[in-house]
């Protein structure tokens, strides 16, 4: 089959790699009928040291079970489902709290351990933990929304349930990729009073606020600091959901929390200290978040998607197909599209 695969930073290639098998009796094989660029991608886009294997890229996606394995119980072939970016088997004690993303026999799709899903097929380990069947056809006008489900929406709604947000709450989403407009729609989907978005791109303010923003912060550093606090009558905001993981977005995420308040972060940390340590303290501020337990969360997103509440497909503004994954990641890497769709 066709696969995605990154040797190094900037070096993607598309080529001919064995095709995916069930090689544990818990694995499915998905054929993809879309899968997508994720903004953390371009992490390794842009730093991965070069290796002669290469790592078979990409974590979200939507396909149809081909194959499964003979202890796979709740899906059979045919069915079309969404797979989350990490896998997980749903029964251990951290599945059952809800934190999927720390299962005890659970991984992560394109990080080298398990290959990726930029591909024609992908094989899933503990396949009925971690796929969710899902109610529509292959080529329902819903896909794009649906797809989001792998990552971005859940990891949004993630950011936004560990800063706490509620009913009346001021929140300021920090960063402006997909995840960061999927932070904006959760927010609002759980009641948030005013959503300041600190992002400096114009299409993607735009689209953030149809998805509910109510202020934009376009300003950086003390700046940025200071233009939220003057929104929110000097105090700060209650929620900050941290969509970026870089050191000066986590420095802002926290100094613009108002004491008591909570971080949410999401962005993958690019470095292996956190900034702010006692602005933090001093201001009693929980700083919270990892690895989004998107699987947990399709569940309660899934009838918003379906019955129209929200539509955080409208992130994807390039649908390409799989020969043209290396031009879309430097499309994202380059700011001209948000979020890259691939139609293998
Ligand atoms: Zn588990």
């Amino acid at each position: 089959m066709r696969a995605t695969v990154m040797y190094g930073a900037g070096d993607i290639r598309i080529e001919n790699v064995p095709d995916p098998t069930v090689i544990e009796p818990s694995d499915a094989v998905v054929r993809v009928t879309r899968a997508c660029i994720c903004g953390s991608d371009l992490w390794p886009y842009k730093t991965l040291e070069h290796s002669e294997t290469g790592r078979v890229m990409g974590h979200e996606a939507i396909g149809v079970v081909e194959v499964v394995g003979a202890d796979v119980r709740t899906l059979k072939q045919g069915d079309l489902v969404v797979m989350p970016f990490a896998f997980s088997d749903g029964t251990c004690m951290f599945c059952r709290d809800g934190l999927h993303t720390a299962c005890v026999h659970g991984g992560f799709f394109g990080t080298g351990v398990v290959d990726g899903a930029q591909a024609e097929a992908v094989r899933v380990p503990q396949a009925d933990g971690t796929l969710f069947v899902l109610p529509v056809g292959e080529d329902d006008a819903l896909m794009p929304s649906l797809l989001t489900l792998s990552d971005v929406m859940g990891t949004g709604h993630h950011a936004a349930v560990a800063a706490k947000v509620g009913p009346g709450k001021t929140v300021a989403v920090v960063g402006d990729g997909a995840v960061g407009l999927c932070g904006v729609i959760a927010a609002k989907r759980l009641g948030a009073e005013q959503i300041i978005l600190l992002g400096r791109h114009a299409d993607r303010i735009a689209l953030a606020r149809e998805f509910g923003a109510t202020d934009i912060v376009s300003a950086r550093g003390n700046e940025a600091v200071e233009r939220v606090r003057e929104l929110t009558d000097g105090y700060g905001v209650h929620s900050v959901l941290e969509c970026v993981g870089l050191e000066q977005s986590e420095l802002t995420s926290i100094e613009i929390a108002r004491p008591g308040g909570a971080v949410g972060r999401v962005g993958v940390p690019q470095d292996e200290t956190m900034p702010a340590s006692r602005p933090a303290f001093y201001n009693n501020i929980s700083v919270s978040g990892g690895p989004a337990p998107v699987r947990a969360y399709i569940d309660e997103l899934l009838p918003d998607v379906l019955e129209g509440r929200i539509d955080p497909g409208r992130v994807f503004d390039r649908v390409i197909g799989l020969e043209e994954v290396p031009e879309g990641y430097r499309a994202m890497n380059d700011r001209e599209a948000i979020k890259v769709m691939v139609k293998p």
